[in-house]
């Protein structure tokens, strides 16, 4: 049977810089695999949701996936806490959290709680299990002052306000219901408010903050969660096209929406997320899933972090190394696999934020129309054969590529 994988360079895309004579990243990269890989395949250009909206990480890799995300996504809450292995389940409220520092009459001074990086898991445990009006509390530590927070129980949404001001020298918010006559919600913001006043007194004086405090850093003595979302009803991958799957990513919040929809998380040694990532451990890492799997997602991170920044020539860097993974993956798949390059959407450095410019995007493999494009970069693949396609067009092409997909009407 076929095999596919589907690798995403995170925020790829960008526009044309004046620092490289009006030329995108991937425009002026000496990138001879990524060239070549486009020469072999049918090329194009992907909104990843629709013409000119700006896309996050979750709602994007959500709708390449062919989930919808208008009627799937909630908030990031629930795929950041499948992420870090939370067990998310449908119903369920789901919040990132920072460890944060405030004063007793609950003014932040620092959201970050110093940026605490050392006994959070502890901190996690003397909060995680409590019951609060019959509400389930699951807490888990992330990296660094991160943290996720599950609610759980009957009738619970996520139509709420946040209690994190998202600045210091503000006081802790009241989470409310969004609209008055919402009774989950009512209930939902009740357990929140109950929840971070009862952070504080569990973690004020914890022994982890009385050592903190004894050394002069700001104690992490309460938990601020945000961005709830309700887990969403989704069909696993499996149900939905009938492949097995795994992921091969950097950061929770892809590995979170793998992990939601079933597919199994394979962790890469030495791939950071950043710049300095070792993408040709990835690289192998996919080969070896493919093995074992019918579909591989795999996601590449550096790209749309030198976007934040405003970094072009580390965006330059990275689509090196991206060459050079793309290079090992077409020496080592096997000849019935299916390839597909994208970004999740555009990073533009001179905007240093996601845009809704679409990005390039091929499908390589057995019986592909290949086009004449020759070069992978936005304007180049405009000229490909598959025109401007939406994300949620990727599984369909890809699925009736790898002849697996049922046939619609007789
Ligand atoms: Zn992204
Ligand atoms: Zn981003």
């Amino acid at each position: 049977m076929a095999k596919a994988v589907l690798i995403i360079a995170d925020g790829m895309g960008d526009r044309p810089m004046k620092e490289f004579g009006g030329k995108t990243p991937l425009e002026a990269s000496v990138k001879p695999n990524l060239d070549k890989f486009a020469s072999l395949s049918e090329c194009g250009l992907m909104d990843s949701i629709a013409p000119g909206i700006r896309a996050g990480s979750d709602t994007s890799h959500l709708a390449i996936l062919g989930y919808d995300p208008y009627t799937y996504y909630t908030g990031r809450g629930p795929f950041e806490a499948a992420g870090i292995g939370m067990d998310v389940k449908q119903g369920d409220i789901a919040f990132r959290c920072n460890f944060s520092t405030v004063d007793p009459d609950m003014t932040i001074t620092d959201r970050r709680a110093g940026r605490i990086d050392k006994g959070t898991d502890q901190l996690a445990a003397a909060i995680n299990g409590m019951k609060i009006d019959g509400v389930e509390v699951i807490f888990k530590e992330s990296v660094g002052h991160r943290g996720a927070l599950v609610l759980r129980a009957p009738g619970l949404s996520s139509e709420i306000t946040d209690t994190d001001p998202h600045h210091e020298g503000a006081k802790v918010l009241e989470s409310k219901a969004l609209c008055d006559c919402d009774e989950a919600a009512k209930k939902t913001a009740k357990a929140v408010n109950e929840f971070v006043a009862k952070s504080y007194e569990i973690l004020k004086d914890h022994p982890v903050n009385k050592e903190r405090i004894a050394k002069g850093l700001p104690p992490a003595n309460i938990i601020l969660p945000r961005g709830g979302g309700i887990g969403p009803n989704m069909k696993s991958f499996m149900d939905n096209y009938g492949l097995t799957s795994a992921c091969v990513a950097e950061t929770g919040l892809i590995n979170g929406v793998a992990k939601y929809v079933g597919m199994d998380i394979i962790d890469t040694e030495g791939a950071t997320g950043g710049l300095d990532s070792n993408l040709m451990n990835m690289a192998k890492n996919i080969i070896e899933a493919l093995k074992t799997h019918d579909f591989v997602l795999s996601n590449v991170k550096g790209t749309d972090i030198a976007g934040h920044d405003g970094f072009g020539q580390g965006k330059i860097d990275l689509i090196a190394k991206l060459d050079e993974m793309m290079g090992y993956i077409m020496d080592n798949v096997s000849e019935d696999t299916f390839v597909v390059l994208t970004s999740d959407h555009s990073t533009p450095c001179d905007v240093k934020d996601h845009s809704g410019d679409p990005v390039a995007i091929a499908f390589y493999g057995n019986g592909v129309r290949v086009d004449d494009c020759t070069s992978f970069d936005e304007r180049s693949t405009a000229k490909g054969g598959l025109g401007r396609i939406r994300g949620t067009d990727v599984m369909n092409i890809l699925t009736q590529l790898m002849n697996v997909q049922e046939k619609f009407g007789a």
